[in-house]
Parts: C-alpha cells; sequence; structure tokens
C-alpha cells in the first residue's frame, strides 16, 4: 500500500524493546510510511500514580494501559485534569461514556479485525478522539499470528467500516488526532 504523504500513519502503542532487532521493524513501518510510539510498562499503582503527576505537571502526553483493570484506572484518573491522555486497547465496555465525557484518546489494535466488542466500542467512540495501535509484538492468533505496526493500515480500513467511512478518511482523521495529542 503506498504511503500517503499528506497523512502518514500512526502506530500509537509498540512495545519496540519486546523485538528481538527494534531497528528492523523502525525501518520496515518507515517503508510503508507508519511511525510508531514505542511504550515501556509499569504495573505498580504508586508507579502509575508518580508518572500520572510528572505528565500533569508537565502538560505531557500519556498513555494508559488499563486492559483488564480500567474501573482503577478510571479511579486513579480522574483525580488528574490530564489532557491530552490516550487509553491504549480500551476495552471497559461499561466505562465508555466515562472516557469519552472527558475526552479522552482511544487506540484500536489488531484485535478489532475480529473482536465484536472492540467494534461495539469503536462505533460508540468519537472519530476525533481514536488512534490506531498495532501493540507489537503481541500476535494475533486469529489473525494467523499477524502482529507489528504493518497491521495498522488494516486498523484503519476496519475502523471506517464501523464508522462507514473511506479509508482516506478515517487516515486523515486519525493523522489530525495524534497531532492533538502528541502535538
Ligand atoms: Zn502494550
Amino acid at each position: 500500500m503506498a504511503a500517503n504523504p499528506l497523512a502518514p500513519m500512526l502506530d500509537a502503542h509498540v512495545h519496540l524493546p519486546g523485538y528481538s532487532d527494534p531497528a528492523e521493524v523502525v525501518a520496515r513501518a518507515r517503508m510503508k510510511g507508519i511511525r510508531l510510539v514505542s511504550v515501556t510498562v509499569s504495573d505498580q499503582i504508586e508507579v502509575f500514580k508518580a508518572q500520572v503527576e510528572v505528565a500533569e505537571r508537565l502538560k505531557k502526553p500519556m498513555q494508559v494501559h488499563s486492559r483488564g483493570a480500567e474501573e482503577r484506572c478510571l479511579e486513579v484518573l480522574e483525580g488528574y485534569s490530564l489532557r491530552p491522555l490516550l487509553m491504549h486497547w480500551f476495552e471497559g465496555e461499561d466505562c465508555v461514556s466515562r472516557v469519552i465525557a472527558r475526552e479522552r484518546f482511544v487506540s484500536f489494535g489488531p484485535a478489532i479485525l475480529y473482536s465484536k466488542k472492540l467494534q461495539k466500542i469503536a462505533d460508540r467512540c468519537p472519530p476525533e478522539f481514536v488512534l490506531a495501535e498495532s501493540d507489537g509484538p503481541v500476535a494475533f492468533a486469529a489473525l494467523g499470528g499477524a502482529e507489528g505496526p504493518g497491521l495498522i493500515p488494516s486498523v484503519a480500513f476496519k475502523l471506517g467500516e464501523v464508522w462507514g467511512k473511506s479509508f482516506d478518511e478515517v487516515v486523515l482523521q486519525l493523522s489530525l488526532n495524534e497531532r492533538r495529542l502528541f502535538g
């Protein structure tokens, strides 16, 4: 697929340290016009709170892996005025309205290609607050073991199906969102 120079795509959440050859992953993504946001993970609530405080003080964008702990994460975050904020791989069907109400960004990964639950959540999310991500090197058994930033165009295509938008419209929207989130 040719890269669109007006709206290069972004993989908003990928674990580069998880690959044996991160430079090769970056080079391959670049050839497809896909840029990457690499993340590291901490699962301790005290570390999480400290990071939230730093992000708020410096007004830096932050992304939160809330999967399986959506309520707990939202409870911590609601004590802060943090914006912009990205909820990575958000699966908290019952808390979508809480996330939307605070104008927080939500990212969807390759699981949206087959998960009806994620498609339903995406349908409820305003397109102007959504990003695409691969969560690489997580491999998706339902997609024949596919993984990595090369799946970003497929995620964008599926979002277009859910929202009734063309692929180009979605790519442009994601690109505008990215600029608002990361500046
Ligand atoms: Zn992740």
